[in-house]
């Protein structure tokens, strides 16, 4: 069988600290397995730049120069991290066999990376990265993971716990994926409904060598929302049970009154009255914030916006079609 051309694809939003490093290791792990013929002598890294403001364009096209290994995409501005991984896969699909996605702070482990070609020539058709353990993390970043993989199991969604946006795809996977319309597209929850044949690879996280993480804490609740809002209604459920269980408190209180009345000691005094107005504004509040985010999530859906915009494209302009077996 002829070797599959492979595209690594890098997402960087200002990663000017660790671009050096990281492009370094992944144009050795490329090269070595070039040279033991895993894989055509056109695979290449592809650096997508999520519109950073630093030097990051700079060193990427200063690679480009360097060799053939590498190659960029530079966007209009920042449009995230799941847009840079969507628009890295939708260039590199039509040329490439196979493209693996993996951060550019190093975290995930590059040495996986052919164990994951391996897998990918052995018929799996998306293999993913899963982390053995999460003690690189934060105890607060490992409780709001599990959290939030623990509501989304509750709430019917499969993902494939402690696996980020490391994996391998294969071409028939990503062109599965992009018919996948949605501007907000949650990437982790999308590839499980694939439906292919996948396998998993376990390795352990680092921590990120340098720079900075950029997924802060509001980021992080926002993404992980959005994961939840984009599949399922469960919380629009929710507002009903939760409408019952008010109502039937409320004739409780109207049974108790009664009685009360009837006995000649009416109730008085404004606490239960200001307790009960609030509690119930509140509740009301929260439901419509509820539908808010949805009718929100149609808002953005039905303008059908672009995911993103690409400045510059160097990979597409240097690439040979890929013949299909
Ligand atoms: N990233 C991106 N656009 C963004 C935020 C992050 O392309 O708006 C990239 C970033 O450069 C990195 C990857 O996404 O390659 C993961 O980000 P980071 O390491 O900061 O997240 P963490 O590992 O802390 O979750
Ligand atoms: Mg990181």
């Amino acid at each position: 069988m002829q070797q599959p051309k492979l595209t690594i694809i890098v997402p960087c939003y200002n990663e000017e600290a660790v671009l050096p490093r990281s492009s370094a290791v992944l144009g050795d792990i490329l090269t070595a397995m070039i040279r033991n013929q895993q894989i055509r002598a056109d695979s290449q890294v592809l650096f997508v730049d999520d519109g950073s403001t630093d030097r990051t364009w700079e060193l990427i096209q200063a690679f480009e120069k360097r060799t053939s290994l590498f190659s960029g995409l530079k966007f209009s501005r920042n449009f995230g991290h799941q847009n840079a991984l969507m628009a890295g896969m939708q260039v590199a699909g039509h040329y490439s066999d196979a493209v693996i996605t993996i951060d550019a702070d190093l975290q995930d482990d590059p040495d996986l990376i052919p164990a994951m070609v391996a897998d990918f020539k052995t018929g799996s058709q998306i293999v993913l990265g899963v982390r053995n353990d999460r003690s690189s993390d934060s105890t607060f970043k490992r409780w709001t993971a599990e959290t939030f993989y623990g509501l989304m199991r509750r709430i019917g969604v499969q993902l494939v716990p402690d696996h980020a946006d490391f994996r391998l795809l294969s071409r028939t996977a990503v062109t599965a994926l992009m018919r996948y319309q949605e501007t907000n597209l949650f990437l982790r929850g999308i590839i499980p409904q694939l439906g292919l044949k996948t396998s998993k690879l376990y390795y352990q996280r680092q921590p990120r060598f340098a720079g900075e993480s950029k997924y802060p804490l509001k980021k992080m609740v926002t993404f992980a929302l959005d994961g939840i809002t984009s599949f399922s209604i469960a919380p629009i459920k929710a507002i009903m049970s939760l409408g019952l269980v008010v109502i039937a408190v409320s004739g409780l209180m109207l049974i108790y009154a009664a009685v009360r009345f009837v006995t000649g000691n009416v109730i008085s005094g404004w606490t239960s009255l200001m307790m009960s107005l609030w509690f119930l504004g509140g509740i009301q509040l929260l439901g419509l914030s509820i539908i808010g985010e949805y009718i929100g999530k149609i808002f953005a859906e039905v303008k059908h916006r672009p995911r993103y915009i690409i400045e510059t494209d160097d990979y597409s302009a240097s690439q040979q079609p890929v013949l299909v077996a």
